[in-house]
């Protein structure tokens, strides 16, 4: 099928309604945030009542039934106006495990209360502390006792749990050793976690180098309903990784919206900034690296919407969307770094909000895939070269 890419004039509308929303939460609301370690609150608020998280959600349940290319253009426009669409993307992209493996009992139940803001999805605990990257090796075990399941174990980087009434957890149903395949014996389940709190489930928060509620998480003989494990025993890996296009194509769009954000700040102060009398910006030492991290996010940018158009297809789009994750990270990584030697000395006050963004975007490049991990992926899936790990 011949691919066209959006039209702009259909998103015009989408990102002018996201932008005035955003305009009510200006710089200094996340520089006020970052500095006191607080939770986006009335943002997050706001972005549901507005029915911009239920973008996935379809109309059925509640939700305004769009597309991914549709949602990247959300997160974009957020990341674009300062704000950090990591406090609630989660929000979009659990959605897409409970929309292709949850029953429609499931689906019923939670969806159109997600969709109203009743309740929120937006913590999915997979990562482990001891094994990382290696997904499938992951220790904590679900063992099925009568119409439950006895969760223990341990997660790491669980974000936004303590912003969230339901989590998704991966957890090993079969013992590694009694699978044929690593992937295989892995199950999701959904848990409720104001009552998972009661039953065995600790958390612990971790400090980091961001504004980014994320947590450590015990599970000591946590019980969860039956009725709770998302589509079938031991499919589980699966399901994750299905979703994980959609993930990646909408981090993606985060980064290219920090991109935009560095190339204008660094614009804007390149013209206005006078030393040994003319603008700095008019030094091609200081012009080019500019013009360079512009180029990288708009082809970054293309490479997303290649692989949003797709993945709204139904078409395989893991090749377009690692691609475009790799490159928006990398995009807006180089797009933070000129736009903070442009700045110099004031590049590093606070009240200049580039120190941030540029702690912001560096997460891009380790979570919530790292490039290497992509690297591999395209090296061995797209270029049929030998597994490297
Ligand atoms: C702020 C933050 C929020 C997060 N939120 C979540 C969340 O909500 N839910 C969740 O489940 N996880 C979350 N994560 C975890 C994130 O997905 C992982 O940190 C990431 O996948 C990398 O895993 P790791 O940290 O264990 O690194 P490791 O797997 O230990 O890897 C460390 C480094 O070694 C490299 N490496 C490892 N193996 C290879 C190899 N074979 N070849 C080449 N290089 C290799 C990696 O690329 C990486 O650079 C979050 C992480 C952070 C920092």
């Amino acid at each position: 099928m011949p691919l066209t890419l959006p039209s702009t004039t259909d998103h015009e509308d989408i990102r002018e309604a996201v932008r005035a929303l955003c305009a009510d939460f200006p710089a200094e609301y996340w520089r006020t945030l970052d500095e006191t370690a607080a939770y986006p609150e009335a943002f997050v608020d706001a972005l549901t009542k507005a029915g911009w998280l239920a973008a996935l959600i379809p109309q059925d349940y509640g939700g305004s039934g769009l597309g991914v290319t549709e949602a990247s253009i959300i997160l974009e426009e957020i990341n674009r106006a300062g704000g950090n669409s990591g406090a609630c993307h989660g929000q979009m992209y659990n959605m897409s495990t409970l929309l292709r493996a949850g029953s429609p009992e499931q689906k019923q139940r939670i969806l159109p209360r997600i969709a109203t803001g009743e309740i929120r999805m937006q913590s999915m605990a997979v990562t482990e502390p001891t094994t990382g990257s290696d997904t499938t090796k992951l220790k904590t075990t679900a063992v099925k006792q009568g119409d439950r399941y006895v969760v223990n174990g341990q997660k790491v980087w669980t974000s936004r749990l303590q912003h969230s009434d339901l989590m998704i957890l991966l957890a090993r149903t079969t013992p590694l050793d009694q699978v044929k395949k690593k992937s295989h014996g892995l199950s999701v389940f959904l848990v409720d976690v104001a009552e998972a709190m009661k039953a065995g489930m600790t958390v612990r928060p971790i400090r980091n180098m961001v504004n980014h509620e994320t947590n450590e998480v015990f599970f000591d003989a946590l019980e969860i309903p039956a009725e709770n494990l998302i589509g079938q025993e031991g499919e589980g890996f699966r399901y994750i990784l299905e979703g994980l296009n959609a993930e990646r194509t909408l981090i993606a769009a985060e980064c290219i919206g920090d991109g935009h954000w560095f190339v204008d700040k660094a614009v804007a102060y390149g013209r206005d900034r006078v030393v040994f009398g003319r603008p700095i910006g008019q030094n091609q030492g200081i012009q080019f690296p500019i013009a360079q991290a512009h180029i990288h996010v708009e082809a970054a940018s293309l490479m997303r919407f290649k692989a949003a158009a797709l993945h709204d297809a139904g078409q395989p789009c893991g090749a377009e969307a690692n691609m475009a994750k790799l490159l928006a990270a990398n995009a807006s990584w180089e797009a933070a770094n000129a736009c903070l030697q442009t700045h110099g000395g004031f590049g590093f006050a606070a009240e200049y909000d580039v120190e941030r963004k540029f702690r912001e975007t560096r997460l891009y490049q380790v979570a919530p895939i790292s490039s290497n991990l992509i690297l591999a992926y395209v090296g061995e899936h797209v270029l049929g070269l030998p597994r490297s790990y």
